[in-house]
């Protein structure tokens, strides 16, 4: 058999870190990029980019550790490197905190970050509202620039890629042997999945170069993660809220939340304001799938739906993505050398 041809549907951070590691594993595969929008018009730039895990009730939790781990190491070693500003990779440390104790003192990532630890009464001082807090360091992606660095990694690789929306997966059958759906949200429509659903996040992001430490609050909704240029300060989670027109009152409901947990950023300068459509579902869909029509056979793997934690489990997944590409191309082999005899 020839070189499999693999097209890639999407541009996020999933699709991109998809295609990169189809690239690594299967260097004879030939890999094309598919997708309606690129950076900076996804989800992925949207997000924070934080690695902290957000839990997905239908995956087992040693799955969705091994995942994160495999993110930690591949983002901490770029972080090490000559690379990092250009990736927009950096090591920021700082607090979660929570107004009540919360039944589980210690996350199933504890041990992936680094530094894990409960904070001391001292620095709770900080935050006279809450009772409990852990601090810990852990990485952030700034995103574009990290879509970026993916999209220069994989033209430097020879991958192409082409602006085009796909209306069905079928219609790529003569071009590629293979298709690999990372569209996020855009599933919704593409492959009519109902389990996945939008959950909307609205954030600001300021000029604050003062703020060096990230703030969570336990609940999730509240947040100030400072990037390399910009503090993202957060948020909102809606459910089935497909609107992406940021909301005024929102916005000032956020302001006013994260300077009750950072007075300085009342300061802050520059404010902008983000929308995005979170890819959710009870777990992200990682398998394969052969869609077949009057005998045509054309094998698809999934990788969507990664909700609230796409960029703290990229790497990991897309891993699991290749790996299930090159099972494809296994049985395309062995049914093309079959057909031979
Ligand atoms: P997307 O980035 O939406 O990419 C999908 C791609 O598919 C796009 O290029 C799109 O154009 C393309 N596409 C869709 N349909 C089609 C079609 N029919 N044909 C061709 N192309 C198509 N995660 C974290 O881990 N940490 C965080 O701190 C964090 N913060 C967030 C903050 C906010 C406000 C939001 C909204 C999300 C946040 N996330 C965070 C979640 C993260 O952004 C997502 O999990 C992740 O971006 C999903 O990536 P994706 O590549 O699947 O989707």
């Amino acid at each position: 058999m020839a070189a499999p041809k693999v097209a890639v549907v999407g541009a996020g951070v999933i699709g991109l870190s998809t295609a990169l590691c189809i690239v690594e594993t299967c260097p004879s595969s030939s890999v094309t990029v598919l997708s309606a929008q690129f950076s900076p018009n996804t989800t992925s730039d949207v997000a924070a980019g934080m690695l902290i895990p957000h839990t997905y009730p239908g995956t087992p939790i040693h799955v969705q550790k091994q995942w994160f781990k495999e993110t930690f190491t591949y983002l901490f070693a770029i972080s090490n490197s000559a690379e990092a500003s250009e990736a927009g990779i950096h090591l920021v440390s700082g607090w979660q905190v929570f107004k009540s104790t919360p039944k589980e003192e210690l996350p199933f990532w504890s041990d992936v970050v680094l530094g894990f630890r409960p904070m001391s009464k001292a620095e709770l001082q900080k935050f006279p509202q809450h009772q409990f807090g852990q601090a810990f360091t852990t990485l952030k992606c700034d995103c574009p620039p990290y879509l970026l660095w993916l999209e220069k990694r994989l033209k430097a690789t020879g991958v192409q890629m082409h602006n085009r929306k796909v209306a069905d997966l079928w219609e790529l059958h003569r071009e590629y042997d293979i298709v690999v759906n990372c569209t996020g949200i855009g599933a919704h429509q593409l492959v009519g999945d109902k389990k996945l659903f939008p959950v909307r996040g609205q954030v600001l992001q300021v000029h604050a170069p003062w703020v060096k430490n990230f703030i969570r609050d336990g609940d999730g909704l509240t947040y100030i993660y400072p990037g390399i240029h910009r503090v993202t300060l957060g948020g909102t989670r809606e459910k089935e809220s497909w609107s992406l027109s940021p909301d005024p009152s929102t916005t000032k409901d956020i302001f006013d939340r994260c300077c009750s947990l950072e007075a300085s950023l009342q300061e802050a300068q520059d404010i902008k304001v983000k929308v995005g459509l979170r890819p959710s579902r009870q777990c992200v869909r990682l398998q394969r799938e052969v869609l077949s029509q009057g005998g045509v056979k054309l094998p698809v793997v999934h990788n969507y739906g990664h909700g609230a934690g796409g960029f703290s489990v990229h790497r990991g997944t897309a891993k699991e993505a290749a790996r299930l590409v090159v099972e494809c191309i296994a049985a395309l082999q062995g049914s093309s050398s079959r057909a031979k005899l």
